[in-house]
């Protein structure tokens, strides 16, 4: 729909930022984004934030990459303070496409030849569109020969989905977070959705208006506290207790809903005495909540016609992230709050396609749609689409594969679009494993901190340069599409991992992510009736899908669950303790996340001009008591140090921080925070406890 006279074009595409997974507009002049607005999608019925509005200078900042770089000889595989993204010529030297491509696809086969498949490994994105998501592990698994591909879902919400999956039989919500504006009570805990999810905020602000009660759990206090009818502050790792002695309050008062209990779940009868005794008498000095409130809470959610539980990285970054998604599982499935209209569970996803990228298999222990790797059955249908044998053995996870690195197992690596130099936890350890990596090949948009680990950097396409689908947080596969020619000689990422593939030996030859589409729709139950046809007609639908003209479904689970025995089972838990608790020497609990205006590690919010100037400096948040405790002003620079690191930032009053708490936002590269979290992993999803590791504060020396 251009319009001559001003020769300004529209292009309709999808905010590359949050799960919300917002319809946008482009406007174009001149190959360049004008401006955007909000179409009236599904999930955000013309609702943009700020990122979605203000986000895209990323797109054309002059330290885009444009050429394929090769390391120079000599240049040490470190962070050089003095290297600047926007003049990498200091450290690498360009080179042409075939040049960089042979080098890179070389260099990862050699390693193969010499240490086999299991000396290689691979990074995806949730950046990445689904197609490229596909591409990237059907080359690690067909091509390097392993299952060791990963990607940020381990960072985020890789303990949700097991225990998900374990209770219920599938990852994805079971309801999308519309369904707030049905529900008589929703429960958000650990998570912060006027910041991390700022649409699916507006909808819940105005479910609040319409009378849903909102009861929110969580250390911190926030914006949509002002909207609560409930809040539990409870004291950072005692989430388990918490929850417990919930269930506790519905098993004893008999609040359950036995005739659903009796007809769609198994294991009540172990959660009934596992929870025996963890009263909210019991678990209220502990939470750090009165023991009526508790009670309180649990009886308005029990008793609701219609309640949800959302909740976030709270919940999911911990050492118990498993264990915490476990409960809030069983508190919905002891009072029948699934499978009905206002009902259900949902994970609110981060990034914007890290629903996607996990279903289209992006994950080391399942192949796409979340088919085990070691079922025999599976890997034959898989066999026999791609036509080559595959590895039985389930891959490393990304914390793992460092770990593998250091060990000497992992030789050899390519990463696409991810930032494990600022967002793996112990930076350092995991720095010094990019370091020790003999070869290494990153596609990006920028030299990013990995990046400035590689052999080879081969430049990426943007999201408004490409085609392609991705997956929101409410299960809606929605298209993006090519609104900006490539600069330089970037190249879209499919072409990029095609042309890897094709010289580690393997007979690709797509022409277009419509094809990959198809393929997937051949490996991929999820995707039957969502064809690329009927996106580019309709720009979204909801998987599950019964039909090629039937709406997707919103809410599942309504009979069975996709379980052997089609019923969702209760996995009780007993509380643990955070792995590294405050002790005298390291006496506050850190805590890490994100801001509203800056994106994951900041490679692209931080070159988006309205956003760096809302938040250009890296902060510390802290409760107004802290700040007086240590002798501060707000303003003034604060050292947090570690068992791993230390770093000195802004320290910033937040009227919501408890005291004995701060908390760091993981988007600066000057102070980055990740230099002193924990990298001890959940045992089940092997997330890290980004959410708790015990440090000390101090005013910052003098400079
Ligand atoms: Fe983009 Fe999320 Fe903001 Fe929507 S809420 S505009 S998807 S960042």
């Amino acid at each position: 729909c251009g319009d001559s006279a001003s020769a300004e074009q529209q292009v309709d595409s999808v905010c590359p930022y949050c799960g919300v997974g917002c319809q946008l507009r482009y406007h174009i002049k001149d190959d360049a984004i004008l401006f955007v607005e909000g179409r009236d999608g599904p999930a955000n019925q013309g609702r943009l934030c700020v990122k979605g509005r203000f986000g895209f200078d990323y797109v054309r900042h002059p330290a885009r990459l444009t050429r394929p770089l090769v390391r120079r000889a000599g240049v040490a595989k470190a962070l050089d303070p003095a290297f600047d993204p926007a003049n990498p010529l200091t450290h690498f030297r360009e080179a042409s496409w075939e040049e960089a491509l042979d080098l890179a696809a070389d260099g990862l086969m050699q390693l193969k030849q010499a240490h086999g498949p299991n000396g290689l490994a691979g990074f995806g994105s949730a950046k990445c569109s689904n197609e490229e998501a596909w591409l990237f592990q059907k080359l690690v698994r067909t091509g390097f020969g392993s299952n060791h591909v990963d990607h940020c879902t381990r960072l985020c919400h890789a303990s949700s989905v097991a225990a998900l999956m374990e209770c219920i039989g599938s990852g994805a919500v079971t309801a999308s977070f519309m369904q707030a504006l049905e529900a008589d009570v929703v429960i958000l805990t650990g998570c912060n959705p006027a910041v991390n999810h700022p649409v699916a905020a507006t909808f819940f602000k105005q479910a609040a208006k319409q009378g849903t009660r909102f009861i929110i759990i969580d250390p911190r206090g926030q914006a949509m506290g002002a909207y609560a009818h409930r809040v539990l502050r409870f004291h950072p790792g005692t989430d388990v207790s918490l929850f417990n002695a919930m269930l506790n309050v519905i098993v004893e008062e008999q609040l359950y809903d036995a005739d659903y209990i009796a007809a769609h779940t198994e294991g009540f009868e172990r959660l009934k005495t596992q929870v025996r005794g963890q009263t909210p008498e019991a678990m209220a000095s502990h939470c750090g909540v009165d023991a009526d409130e508790i009670r309180a809470a649990a009886r308005e959610f029990a008793l609701a016609d219609k309640a949800m539980i959302f909740w976030g990285m709270g919940i999911s970054q911990h050492t118990h992230g498993t264990d915490n998604a476990r409960c809030l599982i069983s508190l919905a499935l002891a009072c029948g709050q699934t499978g009905r209209l206002g009902t259900g569970l949902h994970p609110l996803r981060g990034q914007n396609n890290v629903q996607g990228a996990s279903d289209a298999g992006l994950i080391p222990m399942v192949l796409p749609d979340y088919q085990p790797v070691t079922d025999a059955q599976v890997r034959a249908a898989f066999e026999e689409l791609w036509s080559t044998k595959l590895d039985a053995e389930p891959g490393l996870t990304v914390v793992e594969i460092m770990e593998a690195i250091h060990a000497g197992q992992i030789r050899g690596m390519y990463i696409l679009g991810e930032n494990p130099a600022m967002s793996d936890p112990d930076l350092e350890h995991a720095r010094a494993a990019l370091a020790k990596l003999e070869h290494l090949v990153v596609q990006d948009l920028f030299v990013t901190e990995t990046a400035q680990y590689a052999d080879v950097i081969l430049p990426a396409s943007s999201w408004p340069e490409k085609d392609g689908t991705v997956t929101n947080t409410n299960r809606q596969v929605q298209l993006g599409r090519q609104a900006l020619s490539l600069p330089g000689e970037s190249r879209p990422d499919w072409w990029i991992i095609q042309q890897i593939a094709q010289r580690c030996g393997l007979p690709w030859d797509y022409q277009h992510p419509r094809e990959v589409f198809a393929e997937m729709q051949q490996g991929m139950p999820s995707l039957n009736h969502i064809s690329w046809e009927r996106l580019e007609r309709e720009g979204s639908v909801t998987y599950p899908c019964p039909a090629d003209d039937a709406p997707g479904e919103d809410v599942v689970f309504s009979d069975t669950f996709p379980t052997a025995s089609g019923k969702a089972s209760f996995s009780p838990v007993r509380p643990l303790p955070p792995d590294e608790p405050v002790d005298r020497h390291y006496p506050t609990v850190l805590s890490t996340g994100r801001q509203l205006e800056h994106w994951h590690t900041g490679s692209m919010t931080r070159r988006a001009l309205v956003l760096d100037a809302l938040e250009p400096e890296a902060v510390a948040m802290l409760s107004p008591g802290e700040i007086r405790r240590l002798g501060m002003q707000a303003g003034e620079r604060l050292t947090i140090t570690t068992r791993r690191g230390e770093i000195t930032l802004v320290a910033r009053v937040d009227e919501g921080m408890p005291n004995g708490m701060v908390f760091v936002p993981f988007c600066y590269a000057e102070a980055a925070v990740n230099l002193l979290t924990n990298p001890a992993l959940d045992p089940y999803g092997k997330i890290p406890e980004f959410k708790y590791a015990a440090c000390r504060l101090s005013p910052a020396a003098p400079s």
